[in-house]
């Protein structure tokens, strides 16, 4: 079975140094091949892991480094002291990583030999020192990085690195990800704003703005055969209204939404493109808000935000890429209402139109409804129940002088009756621990009401994705208390202040 990151690579140093010799050294690197053997065979372990000659010199740890860090495809280093590597042997190399950084803290034997254990045996495996070391020249450099600890045989071992790789692919994503926003920000919103050029430096993601009659001329211009193709495949793949089917009275609506799909898609792809948003209140000469195309392209893997809204494009697309191959999906989502009936609140989320197909293994319908704002034509929606399961939802907001993750674990759920009338795709979740705490802890944080919800990659890949990315994290999830949250903030508030620098 092919990897989710095929075309990746994930690089595994081993340390050591000469001082044990050439038979012992032979074993250091037959060993850490079978480490690496391991770790690649893992159904969790979503890239292939590379294994590199062991590094005994402060140069070939340098020079390793600098190749890992300049090659495109390496998207993250593992490192593990298989015997005792000096750690000053390690500062010119690590001055030098630009990629994610996993410490693997692991020994090539499950169970101790202890009816024949002498001192080679000691002086091959002593990991448990050798990495001691390398942890400190870590921590003294401030070097950001994931520590896993176990042997690799073990699943719970192997589907933790699997969650880093996972996170590295984040990562490697949002570094040259480049966001298109058609119009800006919907008038007046405050949290959907932000600072472009930070999000630049931190991130790596570049947001820039095109007119969105650059796209209502490309719309104009799809030819009618792509169109043909498309519509198609919507009645293949979905079930659509009678309505919006060939020969039905409003068809050529559904026929203009597929167009915009196209243009869309296209649009993004000219540009190297991985997500985009766009605003109701600026939809220039579109006849209509695109719905189904923006479901579409989620589906396929571009990050969307809606109102302008490119935080939330970028974490879209970063969970998507982080979730990649796994069951479940991600899409926009905005907590719109609630029923709160003592003990069995739950949350009702949906947007005007843009949730992502990802999130249900039902077939969706294709319907068309009026919007009730922007002044434009009807547009054509999937309408679907997300699948119920785990998921998290994420929120990223600007504090100014750093970017705010907040993540909540949350229990999707069936809704609890038919939703006849509601012409759009929803969710319904209850979040953790419970409606109450969670809701306060959200408003505590200043977390958005757009998020991306995720049931693919879980909140664990969300917190190493915001340790890789130096950005704030605050989890509401069964651990969460109102007090202990409050707290959480405000010492995040000085940690964060005074870890900028004077
Ligand atoms: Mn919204």
């Amino acid at each position: 079975m092919s990897k989710p990151y095929a075309d990746r690579e994930v690089w595994f140093l081993t340390g050591s140094q000469p001082l044990y010799g050439e038979e012992t050294l032979r074993q250091v690197a037959a060993q850490s091949q079978e480490v690496v053997r391991l770790l690649d065979a893992s159904p969790d372990v979503p890239a292939p892991i590379v294994w590199k000659p062991v590094l005994k010199d402060p140069e070939s740890i340098r020079r390793a480094i600098i190749d890992a860090s300049s090659d495109d495809r390496v998207i993250g280093v593992i490192v593990w002291m298989h015997t005792f590597s000096p750690s000053k042997m390690w500062i010119n190399g690590l001055e030098q990583l630009r990629k994610p950084l996993l410490h693997l803290h692991t020994q090539a034997n499950v169970e101790l030999p202890w009816s024949t254990i002498d001192f080679d045996f000691m002086n091959l495996n002593q990991a448990a020192h050798g990495d001691r070391e390398h942890g400190y020249i870590q921590s003294r450099m401030g070097v950001p990085r994931t520590t896993v600890a176990g042997h690799v045989s073990n699943p719970a071992v192997a589907a933790r690195v699997g969650t880093w790789v996972r996170a590295a692919a984040g990562v490697a994503a949002t570094r040259d990800m480049k966001v298109v926003r058609f119009g800006d920000n919907m008038r007046y919103v405050a949290v959907t704003e932000g600072d472009k050029t930070e999000a630049e430096i931190r991130f790596g993601v570049s947001v820039n703005t095109w007119g969105v009659n650059e796209l209502a001329d490309a719309v104009a211009a799809v030819e009618p055969s792509a169109v043909d193709a498309l519509v198609v495949e919507y009645e293949d793949l979905y079930d659509v209204v009678p309505e919006l089917r060939k020969g039905g009275e409003r068809h050529e609506s559904l026929r203009y939404a597929a167009s915009q799909e196209v243009a869309l898609e296209r649009f993004l792809v000219e540009r190297g493109a991985t997500a985009f948003t766009d605003t109701f209140e600026d939809l220039g000469a579109l006849r209509q808000l695109p719905g189904i195309a923006v479901q579409r392209l989620m589906s396929k893997g571009y990050g969307f935000g809606a109102e302008g809204d490119w935080k939330t494009a970028v974490l879209v697309r970063a969970a998507k890429v982080m979730g990649a191959g796994l069951p479940g999906g991600a899409s926009l989502m905005e907590d719109y209402t609630y029923d709160l009936t003592p003990g069995k609140e739950v949350i009702l989320g949906a947007h005007m139109l843009e949730i992502c197909p990802s999130l249900t293994t039902s077939k969706p319908s294709v319907e068309i409804h009026p919007l009730g704002i922007g002044g434009k034509e009807d547009p054509v929606r999937m309408v679907f129940d997300a699948d119920p399961g785990v998921g998290v939802v994420v929120a990223l907001s600007d504090m100014r002088e750093r970017f705010r993750l907040t993540a909540n674990v949350v229990d999707v759920i069936a809704p609890p009756a038919p939703l006849p009338h509601l012409p759009v795709a929803r969710a319904v979740w209850r979040p953790r621990p419970d409606f109450t705490t969670s809701a306060e802890a959200w408003l505590t944080a200043g977390a958005a009401h757009h998020t991306v919800m995720s049931t693919a990659a879980g909140v664990e890949a969300f917190e190493i994705f915001a340790d890789l990315t130096r950005a704030e994290l605050l989890v509401i999830d069964e651990h969460t208390t109102r007090r202990g949250f409050a707290d959480q903030v405000r010492w995040n508030q000085a940690y964060y202040r005074l870890a900028q620098g004077l």
